[in-house]
């Protein structure tokens, strides 16, 4: 055996004490937004499988028979047939003149903004944005500014101070991911035009769930024109795997040339391709199933506040039960399971300590049953305390 050393077993005790241990659970899809989960089956909450497309046959079909590695990086060899589709479907739907892949969301924003900017550089970084996003602003080398989007004010006196730097970065998620609210893009592309800035947005929850085509909080806010980049994944509502970036042919060139998670990770496999293009074209044939779940969204809303839950404003799929203490959260998602709902606690360090939740995902394999059951569940277990409380 080798010896365990102490900061490592120390290091796990904490996480104990904490009510931090992240259970390595069994997940099998089963039908209708149901899944089988460590022999129990619920009512699964916890996906960001918006429209249902990862567990749809359509789209494994679509993979059949193709090839599942594509053997070289794309600037080697790895750019196959499917892959080139895809990189075309992706600018098409997204209505812009350039595409590029990364091997999944996560390497698309560590990459992207880490080939955008250097050392010389500010970053402008919303203090809610996702981990890649952190990731690669941290990569970059570039000076980072953490802003609260609740106080442009600070922004834009941060930005007039960044005016000597050769360049300057917005960055931010466009549909937040733990609270379920947009970004203020249109106030943030305003900014970015007084004070000469890129504005890069991640797109990971909103593609496929918002906007009247699907193409995210850029297009439901109007912005798409405005924003220098947008980043997408393929692994959420589109149902396959893989991250994308669409931008001008300059830029996306220059990420073509300078994106390292891009450049030296093998492409993204064909038969993935294939099937990221099939969901991609679902989107596009199926609005029916964006608008279910924006009105089983809006429902959920408002059960939460007749139950007097705190409720931030969203119009999407991501729906937080605020409860502050990691222990609440944990007791609360046990007692979820016990009645048949899979709903994942939510802790620190994803988000800030004190703002433990709760985070209900829905999905379009919902029903609107489902949802009237879920929220007639979380107020049986709930304690009555904690809503008022809050
Ligand atoms: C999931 C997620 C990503 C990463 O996407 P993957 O394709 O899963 O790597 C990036 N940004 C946000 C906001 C996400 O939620």
């Amino acid at each position: 055996m080798h010896l365990e050393p102490a900061w490592l077993t120390d290091g796990l005790e904490a996480l104990e004490q904490g009510h931090l241990i992240r259970p390595r659970r069994r997940v099998e899809p089963l039908e209708d937004g149901r899944s089988r989960i460590d022999g129990r089956e619920l009512v699964d909450f916890s996906t960001n499988d918006y429209l249902g497309f990862a567990r749809d046959s359509r789209l494994a079909d679509a993979a059949t028979g193709i090839a599942a590695g594509a053997g070289a990086s794309p600037l080697v060899s790895g750019r196959s047939p499917q892959y080139c589709q895809l990189e075309q479907n992706i600018a098409s739907f997204e209505g812009a003149p350039a595409a590029v892949l990364f091997p999944s969301g996560f390497a698309a924003n560590l990459g992207t903004v880490a080939a955008l900017v250097n050392r010389d550089d500010v970053i402008f970084s919303d203090k809610d944005n996702h981990a890649s996003l952190i990731d690669g602003c941290r990569l970059s080398g570039a000076r980072v500014q953490i802003y609260q989007r609740e106080r442009l004010d600070q922004l834009a006196d941060q930005l007039a101070q960044a005016s000597a730097a050769p360049r300057r970065l917005i960055v931010t998620d466009g549909l937040f991911s733990m609270d379920g609210i947009l970004a203020p893009l249109d106030s943030l592309c305003d900014l970015a035009d007084t004070h000469d800035a890129m504005v890069l947005v991640d797109e990971a929850h909103a593609t496929g769930t918002l906007g009247q085509s699907g193409r995210g909080a850029s297009e439901l806010l109007g912005v798409e024109e405005r924003v220098t980049l947008r980043i997408g994944t393929l692994s959420k509502a589109v149902g396959a795997a893989g991250g994308f970036a669409v931008g001008t042919t300059a830029f996306i060139d220059h990420l073509w040339h300078h994106a390292r998670p891009q450049v030296f990770s093998t492409a993204l496999p064909p038969s993935t391709c294939a099937a990221a293009s099939t969901g991609l074209q679902l989107i596009t044939d199926e609005p029916d199933r964006r608008l279910h779940l924006a009105a089983l969204a809006d429902r959920f809303r408002g059960h939460l506040s007749q139950l007097g839950l705190p409720v931030p404003p969203g119009p999407g799929p991501i729906v937080p039960v605020l409860l502050a203490e990691a222990s609440t959260a944990v007791e609360a998602s046990a007692a979820l399971s016990d009645r048949g709902f899979f709903v994942p606690a939510i802790r620190p360090p994803t988000v800030p300590l004190g703002t433990a939740r709760l985070r209900v995902s829905l999905s379009a394999l919902h029903s609107q049953q489902d949802i009237d059951q879920l929220a007639d569940a979380i107020a049986a277990v709930i304690p009555m305390e904690v809503r008022t409380r809050a």
